[in-house]
């Protein structure tokens, strides 16, 4: 249904064939897309959107980014899947660009970050048998309350969100969960058994949430330690989000296991990666690890790209001016609107004020100013504009957010 003029809701509309026709998992605002480019969508009423949301940091680079269509395009004249069978001549280099931006020392490509996740996991754990010589099927890893790392049975079973658990279960075992932000929580959790700890450099899904200065450095130090892998989650927070090239980049940590995806794909396709240290990859061997679609060569020829453009480091300079921007409009922001506001680059998660209808409301009604963001949890409102937005028009945006929770908190 287009909330501009209200109509088109009838049976043939694309919104009711998707309401009958797919599975109830998504309840997206009523608005139909069909067309974007850098920070903007048209609605199928022709009715134009500033787009916040970004796709949750997946479209950083904006929709339909020119270097990166025209390097799918060229791409696609050419070759654009062999499956792992045979070898494509952009696996290679996508991977020896991206694992040096990165300061890794190999990269093995998935599709979506779940994937990617669940490779670092079964890494984690074969490298715990080999050289940590835990007893077979014992490992352990250490998670964080909060975390948000997929949908597959395995990572929804360490998670905290009833509604991504209820009635999924059995879950799979060998995962310990420690309160997020607190270094000490996670060392009284490790145990003779404990493979790797997992965590998220800011927990993006919880609605954007820091940790206290010194989190990933003391967990560093920790592993270190504890002859443990430090295994980060940046699917979210990396590739310039932040306002650079990665979250852990703010205190100078190299993570044993990097996990990307998201904005690696370009908003044009899915495309992940672990990435990790030497040893770390070796563990696997032919046969124990695989995707028919991983490191397929369109994906990379567009991860290429991505990876030039961030080499420049121009995408992170601009999301941390962006970052200035969106902190210092959201500052202005009535305090009778909102709880609070946290923001780190261009990433901000901000809590509705109780007693405010909830974050949903506030976004029905940006989405009639023209304005798209989504909220999550009930009460937080989460933005990850991309990159080319202007910073007239984030200022802009953030001032009808300001009128919308005026009028709410009315
Ligand atoms: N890890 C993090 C930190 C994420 O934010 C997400 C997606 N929101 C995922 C993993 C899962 O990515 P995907 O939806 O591509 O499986």
């Amino acid at each position: 249904m287009s909330p501009r003029t209200g109509g088109r809701d009838d049976a043939g509309s694309t919104a009711a064939l998707e309401q009958r026709w797919t599975a109830p998992n998504y309840e997206p605002l009523p608005v139909t897309l069909v067309e974007g480019r850098g920070a903007w969508v048209t609605g199928d009423d022709g009715t134009r959107y500033l787009d916040l949301l970004g796709a949750y940091s997946a479209l950083s680079f904006g929709h339909r980014h020119p270097r990166l269509v025209a390097a799918a395009r060229r791409q696609m004249d050419r070759l654009t899947l062999t499956s792992r069978a045979f070898r494509n001549d952009q696996l290679g280099p996508f991977c020896a660009e991206l694992a040096e931006l990165v300061g890794m020392d190999g990269v093995l490509p998935m599709n979506t970050g779940a994937e990617a996740v669940e490779t670092a996991i079964k890494a984690a754990r074969r490298w715990a048998y080999r050289h940590r010589r835990v007893p077979p099927n014992r490992a352990e890893i250490v998670v964080t309350a909060g975390n948000f790392h997929g949908r597959t049975t395995t990572i929804i079973g360490f998670s905290s969100d009833p509604a991504a658990r209820h009635g999924f279960g059995p879950f799979t075992p060998g995962f310990v969960v420690a309160p997020f932000g607190s270094v000490d929580a996670v060392a009284e959790r490790v145990g003779p058994h404990t493979a790797a700890v997992l965590v998220e450099p800011v927990q993006g899904e919880a609605g954007v949430r820091i940790p206290p200065p010194g989190y990933l450095s003391g967990l560093r130090a920790l592993c270190d330690d504890r002859g443990m892998l430090l295994m980060v989650d940046e699917v979210q927070s990396g590739l310039g989000r932040t306002g650079r090239t990665l979250a852990c980049d703010h205190e100078g940590v190299r993570p044993d296991v990097l996990v990307l995806g998201k904005a690696l794909g370009g908003g044009i396709v899915p495309l992940s990666a672990m990435l990790a240290r030497r040893e770390v990859l070796a563990v696997f061997d032919p046969g124990s690890h695989g995707s028919t679609f991983g490191g397929n060569p369109l994906a990379c020829a567009i991860g290429r790209e991505v990876v030039a453009m961030l080499a420049s480091g121009e995408p992170q300079r601009r999301a941390a001016h962006l970052g200035g921007v969106l902190a210092t409009a959201l500052s202005g922001l009535p305090p009778a609107g909102v709880a609070e506001v946290r923001t780190i680059g261009a990433w901000a998660g901000i809590d509705v004020a109780e007693g405010l209808p909830p974050a949903r409301r506030v976004c029905e009604a940006l989405l009639h100013r023209g304005v798209l963001v989504k909220e999550t949890h009930g009460h937080t409102l989460r933005m990850a504009p991309p990159f080319v937005i202007t910073d007239e028009e984030l200022r802009g945006a953030i001032s009808g957010l300001g009128s919308v929770l005026e009028e709410l908190a009315r």
